[in-house]
C-alpha cells in the first residue's frame, strides 16, 4: 500500500497506526459485533471513549480540576460566535489581536455581541508578521483577550503567549494545539477544530477554565450555544466517530512522549524546511523570520509559472497538497504532529533537486 507525503493544511494527515486501528475495528468494535458508530452515545462503550479522551487531554496539557473539556460540533468557526456570545454583551469589551483571516472572522462575530478593542492588526501588512509587545494596546476592563496562536493561512505563529492586558486569553489554537507546551495559567478558554492536528473533521475541542465561566454574561444564551449546557452533561449526540479518532490520536501522542516530544520533533522539521528555504534566494519565505510558524511553512518562488511547475513536479514525487491558500498564493507545507520526518526530508530533497535544475 502506498501513502503519499501529505502536506494538507486541513483536514490533514493522521498517524497511520491510528488509521489502521480504526480500520481493524470498524465493523466489529472490541468483539461486540457492531462498530462504534452504530451504538448509542449513552452506551458504556462511547461513555468510556469520551472519558478517556477527556482524561488524556488533561494529562497531555497538564490541566487540573479547574478545567473542563468539551467535544463540540460546528468547527472552530462556531467558536468565533460562541465565545463572544457567552462572555460579551453591549456593555462589555474584549481585546482581539488581529493576525490573519481567522482572527478577522472571530472579530466579525464578536462585534455582533459586544465591543471589540482591536489590540493590533496586521492587515495592512498582509499579515506577514506578528506584533511586538510594545505594539499591543488593551481596553481597561476587557473580559478576555482573543488570539489566534497559529495563523494557518499566512504561516505565522506566536512563539510564546503574547501580553494579554490583564484579561485571560481566549485562544483559537486550531492549527497548533498540542504541538508545543503552553502556559495554561494565562488562558481562560482554548478551542481547536480537530482536523488540523488532532483527528478528523467534525469535532472541536474546547478547554475552558471554571473560574473563567464565572464571567459568563448574565443574559440568556440559546441552550446549545451555552457552554454550561455541555459542562453539565452530554447534552445531545456528539460527533461519535470523530471523538473516537481523537481519543486514539491522543493515545498516540502519549505513547510518543507527549508534548515535549512533539515540540522538539516539530522544531526539527520546521528548521530543516526553513534552512532549505533560506539557503539562497531561489525560495523565499513569505513572513518575517521571527514570526515563522512551525506548523505551516509558506514560501514563494520567482514566478507563478515556476510555482505551478514546482507543484506539478512535486506531485509526481508523491509530495501533495502543497499549494498555498488562495489568498496568499505560493507554496504551503503543513507539517503538523502526524507529518513524518521522512516526508519533510522527501520535500527538502525535492526542493534541492528543483533548484539545481531551475535555479
Ligand atoms: C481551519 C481553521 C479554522 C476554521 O475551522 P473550521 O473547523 O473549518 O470552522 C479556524 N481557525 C484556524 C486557526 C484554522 O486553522
Amino acid at each position: 500500500m502506498k501513502r503519499v507525503h501529505n502536506f494538507s493544511a486541513g483536514p490533514a494527515t493522521l498517524p497511520l497506526s491510528v488509521l489502521e486501528k480504526a480500520q481493524n475495528e470498524l465493523t466489529n468494535y472490541q468483539g461486540r459485533g457492531t462498530s462504534i458508530i452504530e451504538v448509542s452515545h449513552r452506551s458504556p462503550e462511547y461513555t468510556q471513549i469520551n472519558e478517556e479522551a477527556t482524561t488524556r487531554l488533561k494529562e497531555i496539557t497538564g490541566a487540573g480540576d479547574d478545567w473542563e473539556v468539551l467535544f463540540l460540533q460546528g468547527g472552530a468557526s462556531s467558536q468565533f460566535m460562541m465565545t463572544a456570545h457567552n462572555f460579551l454583551n453591549t456593555k462589555r469589551t474584549a481585546n482581539y489581536i488581529d493576525t490573519g483571516a481567522w482572527s478577522a472572522k472571530a472579530i466579525k462575530e464578536a462585534k455582533l455581541f459586544g465591543n471589540v478593542h482591536t489590540s493590533f492588526s496586521g492587515k495592512e501588512e498582509n499579515y506577514t508578521r506578528l506584533p511586538e509587545s510594545s505594539e499591543l494596546s488593551f481596553a481597561d476592563d476587557a473580559i478576555y483577550t482573543h488570539i489566534t496562536s497559529n495563523n494557518t493561512i499566512f504561516g505565522t505563529q506566536f512563539q510564546s503567549e503574547p501580553e494579554n492586558g490583564g484579561a485571560p486569553l481566549v485562544c483559537d489554537a486550531s492549527s497548533d494545539f498540542l504541538s508545543r507546551p503552553i502556559d495554561l495559567d494565562r488562558y481562560g478558554l482554548i478551542y481547536a477544530g480537530a482536523q488540523k492536528n488532532l483527528g478528523p473533521a467534525g469535532v472541536t475541542v474546547v478547554m475552558v477554565r471554571k473560574s473563567f465561566m464565572e464571567k459568563q454574561r448574565p443574559e440568556a444564551i440559546p441552550t446549545i450555544l451555552n457552554y454550561n449546557t455541555h459542562i453539565a452533561k452530554l447534552f445531545n449526540t456528539p460527533p461519535v466517530f470523530s471523538v473516537y479518532m481523537v481519543n486514539y490520536v491522543l493515545e498516540w501522542i502519549q505513547e510518543k512522549g507527549g508534548i515535549s516530544h512533539f515540540a522538539e520533533f516539530n522544531e526539527k522539521k520546521a528548521d530543516l524546511l526553513y534552512s532549505e528555504i533560506d539557503r539562497d534566494d531561489f525560495y523565499s519565505g513569505t513572513v518575517a523570520k521571527e514570526s515563522r510558524s512551525r506548523m505551516n511553512v509558506t514560501f514563494r518562488l520567482e514566478s507563478e509559472e515556476l510555482e505551478k511547475q514546482f507543484l506539478s513536479e512535486a506531485a509526481e514525487h508523491d509530495l501533495v497538497a502543497l499549494k498555498g491558500h488562495r489568498s496568499v498564493g505560493g507554496i504551503r507545507a503543513s507539517i503538523y504532529n502526524a507529518c513524518e520526518m521522512e516526508s519533510v526530508k522527501a520535500l527538502t530533497g525535492f526542493m534541492k533537486e528543483f533548484r539545481n535544475v531551475n535555479g
